[in-house]
């Protein structure tokens, strides 16, 4: 097999070539009385939100998510946040303050710096780092709850300064949202949060509606509607990123304990049928105990056709020459999370050149970055991680140039000015260079 087959067999195709869920295909029918593609779904979501408003929203959390909302209970209320204090136990309130003030701490490590320089003549110019206002956030709800998730995107907003963060999160059959993503909202510093999910709930933040204040970025990751809507209103606001089904690489060497290996790769295969897993290793022994413990750790696992599906499907144990072809492997997959099982991770480290985060050593596992270290767990997959970073601080600041010249370098400057104006035929520019030089001119005369 060559490079760019096995580079095509370890991405992920892209979103709308991924084919739906039977049981989704026929919703969908159902809902618009004639045949539709996920993207042309979220298309005609995006287009009643933005032209209906809070109607188009009531009505889409009713057809598809089978809740009965109205204007006043999109919006989760300061009662409903009260509750909460209740219905989250001491414990885990104090996993939850842990997690983010870990996360809080490393980010801060991140925030760019404002800064203006000395030119030439007294010219100052420099780059200011500046907040964006408003961010939408969206936690994910469908077949579970992500606390975690409100934490790694809030929280980097908080650091970063935004002004305003407003969460989205699908509600229950009940029309409750879960306890413990409330409580990680009010403890993250998020604003408001509205029971929505889904392309709805999108196209809510991207345009606003009569009560719901449209937003500069939305960032968090989602199911295939929710990315195709990302992708759809990209342009009117800022995102974060196309973030597809959860994956996991592992590089280990005859060393790696089998038992954490296949711990791990479960770990991702666990998220989705269509996570995927993948080991590349130097060592046939290690493959064939990794396998033999998937099958023993599967069977205890409480979402095991889950895992077992997105192993069938998308799982890999691929042996390698050494360890630097399994390095090659990796940089090929460019996965979201990369583990180095081996006797010196750290000496594998240089060779990693395109990973969303990398956990060295046995004493690292994934869900370590998942919920507690500090680093972000929203992460790029399906090989973005070649042009895509990690959600982080600056995913939630702008940068802006500033320019203050004097009388002296803006001489200096300016016979190149207007050469270069001239050269691009714009009179207007290499005129308002020139009549400043003539006043000067003037004056001096
Ligand atoms: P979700 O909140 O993304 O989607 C639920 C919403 O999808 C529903 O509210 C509904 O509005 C919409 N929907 C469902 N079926 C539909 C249909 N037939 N037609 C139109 N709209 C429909 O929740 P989910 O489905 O559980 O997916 C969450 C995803 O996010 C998973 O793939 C999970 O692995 C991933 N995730 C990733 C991270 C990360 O950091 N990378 C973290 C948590 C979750």
């Amino acid at each position: 097999m060559d490079q760019q087959e096995l580079a095509n067999l370890l991405r992920k195709p892209p979103f709308d070539l991924v084919r739906l869920p039977a049981a989704a295909e026929k919703r969908m029918e159902a809902m618009f009385g004639r045949e539709m593609t996920a993207s042309q779904v979220v298309a005609q979501i995006i287009e009643d939100v933005r032209s209906a408003g809070n109607e188009a929203l009531i009505r889409y959390t009713r057809l598809i998510d089978g809740v009965e909302l109205t204007p006043e209970t999109l919006e989760i209320s300061q009662g409903e946040f009260a509750a909460v204090e209740s219905q989250v136990d001491d414990q885990l309130k104090e996993s939850i303050n842990l997690a983010i003030e870990n996360v809080r701490r490393f980010h801060r490590e991140q925030l760019p710096r404002t800064w203006l320089t000395y030119r030439d003549h007294g010219a100052m110019q420099g780059q200011a780092c500046l907040p964006l206002e408003r961010v939408g956030i969206y936690v994910p709800g469908g077949k579970a709850s992500y606390p975690s998730s409100v934490i790694m995107n809030a929280v980097p907003a908080t650091v970063a300064g935004v002004r305003e963060i407003i969460m989205a999160v699908p509600p229950a059959r009940d029309g409750s949202v879960n306890p413990y993503v409330l409580y990680a909202a009010r403890q993250a510093g998020v604003h408001k949060v509205y029971r929505l999910g889904g392309a709805q709930a999108v196209a809510a933040l991207a345009f606003g509606t009569e009560t719901i204040g449209r937003v500069d970025k939305i960032t968090g990751p989602g199911n295939i509607f929710v990315t195709l809507a990302k992708k759809a209103v990209y342009g009117f606001c800022d995102i974060d990123m196309l973030a597809g089904p959860s994956e996991i690489l592992i590089v280990a060497d005859r060393t790696a304990d089998p038992r954490y290996v296949a711990a791990d790769l479960l770990s991702q295969a666990e998220h989705d049928e269509l996570a995927s897993s993948i080991l590349a290793t130097e060592s046939p022994e290690l493959a064939a105990r990794v396998e033999k413990e998937l099958d023993r750790q599967l069977a205890l696992l409480p979402r095991r056709d889950i895992a077992a599906a997105s192993l069938a499907a998308n799982g890999m144990i691929i042996t390698v020459a050494d360890m630097a072809q399994a390095m090659e492997v990796a940089n090929l997959a460019a996965p979201e999370h990369l583990e180095l099982l081996t006797a010196e991770p750290f000496s594998l480290l240089p060779l990693v050149r395109h990973a969303g985060a990398v956990f060295l050593g046995p004493y690292s596992p994934e869900p370590l970055g998942d919920y507690l270290a500090g680093p972000n767990h929203v992460l790029p997959t399906g090989g973005t991680a070649r042009f895509y970073s990690v959600l982080n601080v600056e995913s939630f600041m702008k940068r802006t140039s500033i320019v203050a010249y004097t009388k002296e370098a803006l001489a200096a400057a300016g016979e190149h000015i207007i050469r270069l104006a001239d050269a691009e035929g714009l009179g207007a520019h290499a005129n308002a260079v020139r009549m400043r030089r003539e006043d000067e001119s003037e004056k001096n005369s």
